[in-house]
């Protein structure tokens, strides 16, 4: 049920999130489908309800900081600096996990991922909730991220509440740095741009398949994620259109879903034009490639695994 995130209905969710249920929420990055992350039956609702593979682990939403180094066994003054500068924000901070805490789904080796949210109604809800919440994007596993209630309603229809933040703005998931090691380490990229973070963290050391600028996973280590159900083709230059297929684009071109042509834009969009896409039915979505800079880094990423078979 889709609800508003009025006094009412925070405190709905936040009971449901006490007594060990799941709740979709809006965040600033896309919809969660949050649960008590100190809760082992909580989180494992997580993972069927998105049939979710078992080893891939959550991130831990907190409401300020002070909650965040409850959760970690030490706090590198990089995760400060990181803090201040971008929380509450669309990045995820991987650390050390405090003995008290436990493993959060999947198995991770003893770190643990935490962000503060910059949604009104998430800080809400973190708040009367009282409890960390563990918390992946609320759509089924592989599938296009919610950025709205009813794209949440659409893929998981079981879940028993969704508040209703409307559309999310930067539309697409929060960058992942794990602070763990001597330099920072980017895991996923995402909302937050690299050039940001370097502006704090000086280095940032890039996974291989990014590291060349192309972020174009071999073909062996690419998974599927993020896509539609149509068949996602990603191309340079767009030709012929078969007559079952859509066209997104950033430059403009009649009967195209056209997305802006800046990567900040073009990324709070894409997951809502592709499910319109999808609604229309097309067997095929053509993508034109966005460029290949490191703004588009994480669009690129996104469109390439959603375009993996
Ligand atoms: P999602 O919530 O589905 O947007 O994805 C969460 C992302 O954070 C995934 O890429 C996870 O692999 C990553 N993640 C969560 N926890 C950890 C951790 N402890 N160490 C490394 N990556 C993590
Ligand atoms: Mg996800």
């Amino acid at each position: 049920m889709i609800v508003l995130p009025d006094a009412d209905g925070l405190r709905r969710a936040a009971e449901l999130l006490r007594a060990g249920s799941v709740v979709a929420f809006p965040t600033e990055t896309v919809y969660g489908l949050g649960a008590d992350a100190f809760s082992e039956a909580a989180v494992a609702e997580i993972y069927r309800l998105k049939n979710r593979p078992s080893w891939n682990p959550l991130i831990v939403h907190v409401a300020d900081v002070p909650a965040a180094r409850k959760l970690a066994a030490s706090w590198p003054a990089v995760a400060d600096e990181l803090a201040a500068r971008f929380w509450p924000g669309p990045l995820t901070l991987v650390v050390r996990r405090a003995d008290h805490v436990p493993e959060v789904g999947a198995k991770t080796g003893g770190t643990i991922a935490i962000r503060i949210p910059a949604h009104e109604v998430a800080l809400k809800l973190l708040e009367a909730a009282g409890i960390p919440l563990a918390a992946p994007s609320a759509n089924k596993s592989e599938s296009i991220s919610p950025t709205t209630a009813s794209h949440v309603m659409r893929s998981l229809p079981d879940v028993p509440l969704v508040l209703d933040g409307g559309p999310a703005s930067w539309g697409i998931e929060s960058t992942v740095v794990d602070v763990t090691g001597a330099v920072p380490r980017l895991l996923r990229p995402g909302a937050l741009p690299l050039r940001d973070i370097r502006d704090v963290t000086g280095k940032l050391q890039l996974p291989d398949d990014v590291a060349d600028g192309s972020a174009r996973p071999s073909p062996g280590m690419s998974k599927r994620h993020y896509a539609p159900r149509a068949r996602l083709v990603l191309t340079p230059e767009i030709s012929d259109v078969p007559d079952n297929a859509g066209v997104l684009t950033y430059v403009d071109r009649p009967g195209a879903e056209v997305l802006s042509a800046d990567p900040r834009e073009y990324a709070a969009d894409l997951y809502a034009a592709l499910h319109r896409l999808d609604d229309r039915g097309v067997a095929t979505i053509i993508v034109q490639a966005p460029p290949e800079t490191e703004e588009w880094l994480a669009v690129r990423d996104r469109l390439s695994r959603a375009a993996a078979s």
